[in-house]
């Protein structure tokens, strides 16, 4: 490799004007964000261009000010025409207003452009910066668009308050093969999936058992599922027996960001929001308010992101170019506050002067620390899902979720009077555990009623029409339903999970 060894000065004088005529440059969209999104963003944009990044900026404003202009969804139109029209984005991280009324602008960005997959690599980088686990290399590969992340939140009683947890069989297999096609990219040897299927049966069992599917197609890679709580013990114990990690949406949330921070700090993690057109860039921690304008934040996150987007525009020579001058940087020990320790670090050194540093050192690779080779890695993976005959659907019966106050018995027994032909009452649950008939007086209840109606004779298919005979029933004898759900069979499968001690 060329061995340039410039001053960051020179080389940013020269390359804005380069940049400015170079034919072959990819538009990109980036935000500043706030916090200490700015600080890092410049110096993020200043070590890429002078990589020789071949980037042609369109600037947009999102987040605080936006939020201020008395917009609740902290983005206006017209950065969506800016994102839709270069299909790239380099985001630094903004601040999500305390309260309600405003929806997360991250959550939004990710859902609205279909950017369904969230790359996270949190590898050691011991000694240099300080980690007790010095074996650990990880990829989160963590789905993000659905889950409870939907923002589906009601409140339907004086005590309860729900979320909607929607895991899509398209949506898990997407993720899961993306996390096996990485995984055989960046030769990895194994691919771990995390899910409570003991518990969300229906939901996260989906997600389990597409993994088993697709994993059989993968017979050169090890393959292996946890439960998310004893996988998340081990993972913060002895992160070095994993490899890839694919998990849904929340557990992938929370994850990420404890094998970022046991790698050494969540300063170093970039991430990489991919979806079928259009790909985010970010640091995965905030805007750390509190660091603001101080010339403090370690920009290596939004750095690192800023590598995976290189790569992601085909311009993998220039991402090789910053990846190693970064580890070059670490490696000699010029580190910002929140990676510094007196046993490893040589200099102690803000924002800018970290930048300055890494462009110091472009050219130049690392000679402990592996240094990244990304040529034959440019092309995006591309997902192919596989074509499924839709189900036979049959509606065997309904949930009707009722507020009132009251015993289970004095419910069970008027509902009960109020079955139809076709409908009458199976079982009531609060809060998922059944309370009649046969319930326990120790169970707790509160104001949130789940009445179970379905044909007698089990499982015989019943029209929408007897259901809406069975609500109006219940509402003209003074139990108006605050929801329903329909009860149907799949292929002849249950569609519904029993009640807890059904
Ligand atoms: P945070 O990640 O901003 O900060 C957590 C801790 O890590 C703080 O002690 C902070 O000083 C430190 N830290 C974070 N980044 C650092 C860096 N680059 N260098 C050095 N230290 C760093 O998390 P928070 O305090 O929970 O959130 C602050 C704001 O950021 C909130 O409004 C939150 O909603 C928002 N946020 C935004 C994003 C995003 O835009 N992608 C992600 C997470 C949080």
């Amino acid at each position: 490799m060329e061995n340039h060894n410039f001053s960051a000065d020179q080389i940013n004088l020269g390359n804005s004007k380069e940049l400015r005529n170079s034919p072959d440059e990819v538009p990109i969209t980036v935000a500043h964000g706030d916090g200490i999104g700015p600080e890092i963003m410049e110096a993020t944009l200043r070590i890429i261009k002078a990589a020789g990044a071949r980037i042609r900026i369109e600037t947009i404003q999102i987040g605080e000010t936006v939020y201020g202009r008395g917009i609740s969804s902290g983005i206006e139109s017209s950065a969506w025409e800016s994102l839709r029209r270069t299909k790239v984005f380099l985001k630094a991280p903004i601040t999500t207003p305390q309260g309600g009324g405003f929806k997360s602008l991250n959550v939004t960005v990710r859902k609205t452009l279909g950017l369904y997959a969230n790359i996270r690599h949190c590898p050691s980088y011991s000694p240099y910066i300080f980690t007790k686990h010095p074996g650990m290399d990880i990829v989160i590969v963590r789905e993000n668009e659905e889950d409870l992340y939907g923002g589906i939140e009601h409140r339907q009683t004086a005590d309860v308050v729900q979320c909607l947890k929607l895991i899509s069989r398209p949506g898990s297999e997407r993720i899961i093969r993306y996390a096996f096609e990485y995984a055989r990219r960046y030769g990895r040897k194994k691919v771990t999936c995390f899910t409570k299927d003991n518990i969300m049966k229906m939901t996260d069992g989906i997600f389990h058992k597409i993994f088993d599917e697709v994993s059989k197609e993968y017979p050169d890679m090890q393959s292996e599922h946890w439960i998310v709580d004893i996988g998340a013990a081990k993972l913060a114990d002895r992160p070095e027996e994993f490899d890839v990690i694919v998990l849904p949406n929340l557990y992938g949330d929370i994850l990420s960001d404890v094998a970022a921070q046991i790698s050494g700090s969540v300063g170093i993690v970039g991430s990489a929001n991919i979806g079928e057109n259009v790909a985010m860039f970010e640091a995965i921690h905030g805007s750390a308010p509190r660091r603001a304008g101080q010339n403090m934040a370690n920009p290596s996150g939004l750095i690192l992101a800023a590598v995976q987007m290189l790569v992601h525009i085909g311009q993998g020579d220039i991402a090789e170019i910053v990846h190693n001058a970064w580890l070059k940087t670490i490696e000699d020990g010029i580190h910002t506050y929140d990676i510094f320790s007196q046993n490893t670090s040589k200099e102690k050194v803000g924002t800018s002067e970290f930048a300055d540093a890494v462009i110091m050192r472009l050219g130049r690779k690392p000679s402990k620390l592996k240094p990244v080779k990304y040529h034959d890695q440019s092309k995006p993976i591309e997902i192919m899902l596989k074509n499924r005959p839709k189900p036979l659907k049959q509606l065997v019966g309904v949930d009707i979720f009722l507020d009132w106050e009251g015993d289970p018995d004095t419910l069970g027994k008027s509902l009960e009077a109020i079955s139809t032909p076709e409908l009458s009452l199976t079982m009531i649950t609060n809060r998922g555990t059944k309370v009649f008939p046969g319930g326990l007086p120790e169970t707790f209840c509160v104001d949130h009623w789940r009445c179970r109606f379905q044909s007698k004779e089990v499982n015989r298919e019943v029209s929408n029409e007897n259901v809406l005979s069975i609500l109006s029933k219940l509402v003209s004898s003074g139990f108006p339903p605050v929801k329903t759900e329909g009860l149907f069979l799949f292929d002849g499968q249950p569609g519904f999970s029993l009640g807890q001690g059904q």
